[in-house]
């Protein structure tokens, strides 16, 4: 005869078993844990020449390796030469002041009121008045051209390869006999004169002048301010 209780009982007995395999799960899935957890900390600390952690290095290195030829082949395809033509070489001339750039400006470029008689109304270039007799420097390469300029006294006129450019400087009222023949090829910084007053002038000064496009005046000053590439040393 059946016992009435015969269900319920081992349904009990079910559950039990299973209450208790769960229990024994979470522990040992917690001492498990604890245990990978040291065992990597312990492979963690062996050298890694270990046989265990060997075998996945040397697979990563040949994909590294794999990838490093795709990209030398990628690079080898595109065609990185050709747009490394398109570089622009820029290259400046060595260009200095005449004289002392601290020196007394009394005339600047443009019109003006002539000072003297026989000085122009439309001043082409710059006037300084660093005192009779000092030397006036060659503010670029080049060489002393013949260029007939009136009223300018005892002068110099220099032709310039500036940057490409065909530049002629000019430097006027210098004392007589102090100027540089024509035909002389003068460096950057050479004596090319000495301040004086020949000429109509209003006093002792030096007349400077740039010209640009073989009969164009420019600002001395700003073209100077421009193009000079080495700092005054006297
Ligand atoms: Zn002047």
């Amino acid at each position: 005869m059946p016992h009435p209780s015969s269900p319920v009982h081992a349904s009990a007995h079910l559950h039990a078993p299973l209450r208790g395999f769960l229990a024994v799960s979470r522990r040992t899935l917690a001492i498990g844990t604890l245990a990978l957890i040291m065992a990597l900390v312990v492979v963690h600390d062996l050298p890694a020449s270990a046989t265990t952690v060997a075998a996945p290095e040397v697979e990563l290195e040949g994909q590294e390796l794999n990838i490093t030829m795709a990209s030398v082949t990628s690079k080898l395809s595109a065609p990185v030469t050709e747009e490394r033509d398109g570089y622009d070489v820029i290259t400046y001339s060595m260009v200095q002041w005449p004289v002392d750039p601290s020196s007394t400006v009394t005339a600047g470029f443009g019109h003006r009121s002539a000072p003297c008689v026989g000085c122009s109304t439309n001043h082409s270039g710059v006037d300084w008045t660093p005192g009779y007799g000092t030397p006036v420097h060659a503010i670029a390469d080049g060489v002393v051209v013949a260029r007939s300029m009136s009223d300018w006294g005892s002068y110099v006129v220099m032709q310039h390869d500036i940057d490409g450019q065909t530049v002629y400087s000019g430097y006027a009222h210098l004392v007589s006999g102090s100027n540089v023949p024509v035909g002389t090829v003068v460096s950057r910084g050479d004596v090319i004169g000495l301040i004086g007053n020949t000429g109509p002038t209003s006093g002792t000064h030096l007349h400077f002048s740039i010209i640009v496009d073989e009969n164009t005046f420019v600002d001395p000053l700003a073209w100077l301010r421009t193009h000079v590439t080495e700092a005054w040393a006297g």
